[in-house]
C-alpha cells in the first residue's frame, strides 16, 4: 500500500492518505492534546480526492471539538474511504490503516460502514470501538432539544405541544422520534425521510407526515439526515425558533452561524449536540460497556449546551464562537 504523509493545514497535526489498486482512504488526525484521536470510518463515493480530503479534515475537527466539550480524554480523528460501499477487503485495509498509527488513531462505525464492517476490520487492528451511539446520540439531542426551548422560555419550561420536524429518520432520528411519541407523549413531532416506508414507520408510531410547504411551521428543526442543511440559498427562509439536530456540518460555512443569530434562528452547535455517538463509544471498556455512564454524560449535553447559549447570550456572540472557544480552552 503506498502511504503518503499529505501537508496538512494550520492546526492539524497529521494527514496520511493510503492507496492501493481499488481502495484510497484518508485519516486526519485533528488533534491527540486530550488523547489519542478518536472518530469513525466513512465510506462515501466521493467525487474527488479533494471532496474526500475536505470532509476528512471537517469532521476530524469536529470530533476533537465533540471529545472536548463533552469532557473526554479523546482527541480528533477520522477515516474516509473513496468507495461505493464496504466490501470484506476494503475493511481489511481499513484495519491496516488504522494500525499505521500504533494507536494514536482509534476508528469506529460511521456514515457508511456498520459494526458488522468495523467487526472486519477488529479483524487486524485492536484500535477500534464496536458500539452503535446512535440511542445515545438520540438521547443527547433529546437533552439538547429540552435545553434550548428552556433557554428561548417561548413556550415555558416543556417542550409540550412545540412542532418537531424531524429530518431523517435513520438510526437517530428514528430513535428520537420513537423516544417523543412514546415517552415523552409529544403529539407535535412531524417528519421526513427519503424513504417512505420509515414515514410510514414513524406515522404509525404517533408522527405525522411533513409536507414541504408546512416546513416553515416547525418551531423547533431537527437535522437528522445530512450536512450542509443551512446554506447561502436558504439561510433566510430558515424561520424556526430553534435548530438542534444530530446531523454533522450542518452549516455549509461557519459564517452562517452569525446569519442564523442576526436572524433570531437559534442554532445549537451540531458538534455539541451529536457527542453522544462518541460518548458512547468513549464508554466501550475492556471488559463490556459502560452505559449508566455513558447515558449519563450524555444527559449532561443539555447542561452544557445550555452553559454555551447562557455565555452567547451574555457575550453577545454566536453559541458557535463560545462553543469552539470552550472546545479549545481544554486543548492548551
Ligand atoms: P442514517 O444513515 O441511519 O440515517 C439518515 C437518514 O436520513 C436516512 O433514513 C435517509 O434516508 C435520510 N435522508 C437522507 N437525505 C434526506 C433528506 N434530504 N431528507 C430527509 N431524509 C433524508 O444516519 P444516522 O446514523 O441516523 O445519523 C444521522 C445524522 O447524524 C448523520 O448526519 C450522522 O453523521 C450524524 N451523527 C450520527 C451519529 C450516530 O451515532 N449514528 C452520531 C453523531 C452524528
Amino acid at each position: 500500500m503506498l502511504i503518503t504523509d499529505e501537508p496538512r493545514p494550520p492546526g492539524y497535526e497529521q494527514v496520511v492518505s493510503f492507496k492501493d489498486d481499488d481502495f484510497y482512504a484518508i485519516i486526519a488526525i485533528h488533534s491527540t492534546r486530550l488523547g489519542p484521536a478518536l472518530g469513525g470510518c466513512r465510506i462515501q463515493p466521493y467525487l474527488t480526492p479533494a471532496a474526500a480530503m475536505l470532509d476528512a479534515l471537517r469532521l476530524s475537527k469536529a470530533m476533537t471539538y465533540k471529545s472536548s466539550l463533552a469532557g473526554l480524554w479523546f482527541g480528533g480523528g477520522k477515516m474516509v474511504v473513496m468507495a461505493d460501499r464496504p466490501t470484506r477487503e476494503t475493511m481489511l485495509r481499513v484495519g491496516e490503516a488504522v494500525n499505521y498509527f500504533n494507536g494514536r488513531y482509534i476508528t469506529a462505525e460511521d456514515f457508511g460502514t456498520s459494526l458488522a464492517d468495523i467487526t472486519i476490520a477488529s479483524e487486524v487492528t485492536p484500535h477500534v470501538k464496536r458500539v452503535d451511539g446512535s440511542a445515545l446520540t438520540a438521547l443527547g439531542v433529546l437533552a439538547a432539544i429540552k435545553a434550548a426551548v428552556q433557554f428561548r422560555g417561548e413556550w415555558g419550561d416543556s417542550i409540550d405541544g412545540v412542532p418537531i420536524w424531524v429530518q431523517g429518520l435513520g438510526k437517530v432520528g428514528m430513535a428520537l422520534v420513537d423516544t417523543l411519541v412514546r415517552l415523552e407523549h409529544h403529539t407535535n413531532v412531524y417528519v421526513t425521510d427519503l424513504i417512505e416506508e420509515r414515514v410510514t414507520q414513524a406515522c404509525a408510531a404517533g408522527a405525522h407526515r411533513l409536507n414541504e410547504a408546512d416546513r416553515k411551521f416547525a418551531a423547533i428543526y431537527v437535522p437528522c439526515a445530512m450536512g450542509q442543511v443551512v446554506h447561502a440559498g436558504n439561510v433566510h427562509g430558515l424561520t424556526h425558533s430553534i435548530i438542534c439536530g444530530a446531523a454533522n456540518n450542518q452549516l455549509a460555512d461557519a459564517s452562517l452561524a452569525t446569519t442564523l443569530h442576526a436572524n433570531d434562528v437559534l442554532w445549537c452547535p451540531d458538534f455539541l449536540v451529536n457527542a453522544g455517538g462518541v460518548i458512547c463509544a468513549a464508554h466501550e471498556t475492556a471488559d463490556g460497556y459502560d452505559q449508566a455512564g455513558a447515558e449519563a454524560m450524555a444527559e449532561g449535553l443539555g447542561e452544557c449546551l445550555r452553559n454555551v447559549l447562557e455565555m452567547a447570550k451574555e457575550g453577545k456572540t454566536t453559541p458557535l464562537d463560545i462553543a469552539e472557544a470552550l472546545a479549545e480552552a481544554r486543548l492548551v
